[in-house]
C-alpha cells in the first residue's frame, strides 16, 4: 500500500469518536438519554482507546452502544435485528395521534440504559415531567429513585418509561383512546430494550401492560407475563407517598424482583438492601 492510501488508525479512531459524539448529541435532542453505556460515553471511550482502553467503549453488559440495532448473534442469525430505541423515538416523532398533544410541553419518552435488564413502567408524565421531558422527576420520582436504589440499581442502570408519553391535563387518569394510541410505543420500547423484568407501577400501568381490569390489590405481589418478560405489578410511588403504611407491601414485591433477577443470573450494580 502506498503512503498516499495508507490509513492512520489513530486518525480513523478520532473521526469515529467524532461521529459517535454527534450521534449522541442527536439522540439526546430526541429525548433518548444515554446512561453509562451510551453513545456519548462510547465516543469518549473510543477516544480513550487511542491509549489502549478501547474495551471501555462497550456498555456495562458488554453489548456496546446498544442504542444501535444489535447485530444478530450466532444462534439468532436468522432472527430479525432488534429495532433500537432511537428508531422507536423517531417513529413517535412530534406525535399528534391523540388529544394530549396540544396541551403537552414535552414528550416524555423514557430514560435509562438502553439494554437495561430491569424496567419500570408508570402511568403518564405529571407537571414536572412534562416540563423537563423526563419521567419520574417529581416527588413520586424521588421515592422511585429510593426504591430503585434499595434494589441495588440506579436510575442510570434501569430504564423508566410510562404508558402515556404526554401529560393528561390536571393529571387525570389516562383515557382509553389515549392508551390505545400510545401503548404500541411502550410495546416497541420493551421490544427494543429486551428487559428481563418489568415493574408495573400502579393500576393503569399494570392494567395496560397485562390487558386486564383487575385492581392493583389483586395483581401486585406475584409475577405475571408480558410476552417473554416477567411483570411485577406494585403500588405507584405517588400512592405510597399518600399511604406510607403500604410501603412494606411494595418492598415485599420488589424483594421478589431482586430474587428473580438473581435467579435469572442478572446482577445488580450495587448490593440490594436487606
Ligand atoms: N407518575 C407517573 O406515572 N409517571 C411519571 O413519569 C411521573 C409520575
Amino acid at each position: 500500500m502506498s503512503e498516499d492510501t495508507e490509513v492512520d488508525p489513530r486518525a480513523e479512531l478520532r473521526s469515529l469518536a467524532g461521529a459517535l459524539r454527534l450521534h449522541a448529541q442527536q439522540l439526546e435532542r430526541m429525548g433518548i438519554y444515554q446512561a453509562g453505556g451510551g453513545a456519548r460515553e462510547a465516543a469518549s471511550a473510543a477516544s480513550a482507546g487511542l491509549d489502549g482502553t478501547a474495551d471501555s467503549a462497550r456498555s456495562p453488559d458488554g453489548a456496546g452502544p446498544s442504542v444501535l440495532a444489535d447485530p444478530p448473534s450466532e444462534h439468532d442469525r436468522d432472527a430479525p435485528a432488534r429495532v433500537s430505541l432511537a428508531v422507536v423515538r423517531e417513529d413517535l416523532g412530534e406525535c399528534t395521534r391523540c388529544k394530549l398533544s396540544p396541551t403537552r410541553t414535552n414528550i416524555v419518552f423514557g430514560v435509562g440504559a438502553p439494554s437495561a435488564p430491569l424496567m419500570f413502567v408508570g402511568e403518564a408524565p405529571g407537571a414536572e415531567e412534562d416540563r423537563r421531558g423526563e419521567p419520574f422527576v417529581g416527588a413520586a420520582g424521588q421515592l422511585l429513585d429510593r426504591m430503585i436504589g434499595a434494589m441495588g440499581w440506579t436510575r442510570e442502570t434501569v430504564y423508566i418509561a410510562n404508558v402515556l408519553k404526554c401529560r393528561p391535563p390536571g393529571n387525570r387518569d389516562p383515557a382509553p383512546d389515549e392508551v390505545a394510541q400510545c401503548l404500541p410505543f411502550l410495546h416497541r420500547q420493551i421490544e427494543a430494550l429486551g428487559p428481563r423484568i418489568i415493574v408495573a407501577l400502579g393500576k393503569p400501568a399494570a392494567q395496560a401492560l397485562l390487558q386486564t381490569s383487575a385492581p392493583i390489590s389483586a395483581l401486585r405481589g406475584r409475577f405475571h407475563q408480558f410476552r417473554d418478560v416477567r411483570v411485577m405489578p406494585t403500588f405507584h410511588p405517588a400512592f405510597l407517598l399518600r399511604s406510607p403504611d403500604r410501603k412494606r407491601d411494595a418492598w415485599s414485591d420488589l424483594k421478589q424482583v431482586i430474587d428473580e433477577l438473581q435467579r435469572l443470573g442478572v446482577r445488580s450494580p450495587n448490593a440490594p438492601r436487606d
